[in-house]
């Protein structure tokens, strides 16, 4: 019963969120750093570089002034590119009751640095840390895309080495990420056979997928030659959903995820409403509080709050934005870092 109780307090609030207004987010996206050694065709992020991103004494007493998350959900940049980025989860792990940690990793910082840091984080008593490894095309595509030649085979080695971590660490979940863009469309049963000729265990089910977005405060890019043309995205996600196996909730959850990406590609609008705001903010590198990922709409600065995000939510600006949301004129976007708040409290009526 003991082991159970973050997963129970977990789904609790995530369901609650969705009937009543909580009194603070539970699920916090942090951009971490904006420092990244790709170059990718489908966001401007590697192209900046930032200065005055918030010191880990900050992103400690951020911590321990917000207590109220349950999911840190860690983004870059790559976020391995902090050296401090166990000390960063141990902020929020010792300061919240966290039940689940999500990174990215696009594989190329030092493999062994990367494993050691990930074992010291696993080790901090988080139940469920998910890491997705970057990989959007064979070989040859996805270096293309990424921009740096022999990133493929970095990820590949680097997914196939934490995938064997998992025995031993039995709150580890690792997966690919699949990025959908116009410069990959189509392709995705070729990556899938590349990478599962490399790998054999690895099934479509390990693929969590995305399509590419804009998004002016996040990927700095205004690339309208990014999204993926409507009708190959609509038979793709529709071959990946017959491909996949539930094995459990999370397959469960993922595949209702896709589902809602079909949904938003055909209708250009996403099938539930938001949660931004109420369940989850975005915040980036340089203490910036955004709606969400993908909303241009800064509404404070935790710096400028003394490290407090409550003042923050109650501020005239999060009341315009909570009232846009409210009325249906938020931008329309579907992304994992907002989706899944939606999608935990719909879900028998999504499956
Ligand atoms: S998409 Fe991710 S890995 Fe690629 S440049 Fe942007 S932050 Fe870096």
């Amino acid at each position: 019963m003991e082991r159970l109780r973050p997963l129970l307090s977990f789904s609790y609030t995530a369901l609650k969120s969705n009937l009543s207004e909580l009194s603070s987010p539970y699920k916090l996206n942090f951009a971490v750093t904006l420092k990244c050694q790709s170059r990718c065709l489908t966001c401007n992020i590697w192209q900046l570089k930032p200065k005055g991103e918030l010191s880990i004494e900050e992103i400690r007493e951020l911590a321990s002034k917000n207590r109220s998350f349950k999911w840190l959900a860690i983004t870059g940049g790559e976020p391995f590119l902090r050296s401090d980025i166990t000390e960063i989860v141990r902020a929020f792990a010792e300061a919240s009751n966290l039940y689940m940690l999500t990174l990215p990793t696009n594989s190329l910082c030092n493999s062994g640095i990367v494993l050691s840091k990930l074992k010291e984080m696993l080790e901090r008593g988080v139940p469920h840390t998910v890491i997705t490894v970057s990989i959007d095309g064979s070989e040859e595509m996805h270096d293309t895309i990424r921009g740096i030649k022999g990133n493929y085979r970095k990820a590949i080695s680097l997914f196939d080495l934490m995938h064997n971590m998992q025995d031993e660490y039995k709150n580890l979940s690792v997966v690919f990420g699949y990025t959908m863009s116009r410069f990959n469309q189509g392709r995705f049963m070729e990556t899938f056979e590349s990478v599962k000729n490399e790998l054999p265990y690895v099934t479509c089910s390990d693929f969590h997928i995305n399509i590419a977005q804009n998004s002016g405060n996040y990927y700095r890019n205004a690339l309208e030659h990014i999204a993926v043309e409507r009708s190959a995205a609509e038979l793709e996600l529709s071959n990946i959903l017959s491909m996949r196996r539930n094995r459990g909730i999370t397959d469960a959850i993922e595949g209702a995820f896709i589902k809602g990406m079909l949904y938003f590609v055909r209708n250009g609008r996403p099938p539930l409403r938001c949660r931004s705001l109420d369940a989850s903010i975005f915040m980036d590198s340089f203490g910036d509080i955004y709606p969400s990922i993908m909303w241009d709409m800064k509404i404070g600065n935790v710096r400028e709050a003394d490290y407090h995000i409550g003042p923050i939510l109650l501020s005239e600006a999060a009341a315009h934005a909570k009232e846009m949301i409210r009325s249906g004129k938020d931008p329309s976007h579907w992304t994992s870092c907002e989706a899944y708040q939606a999608l935990i409290g719909h879900l028998p009526s999504l499956l």
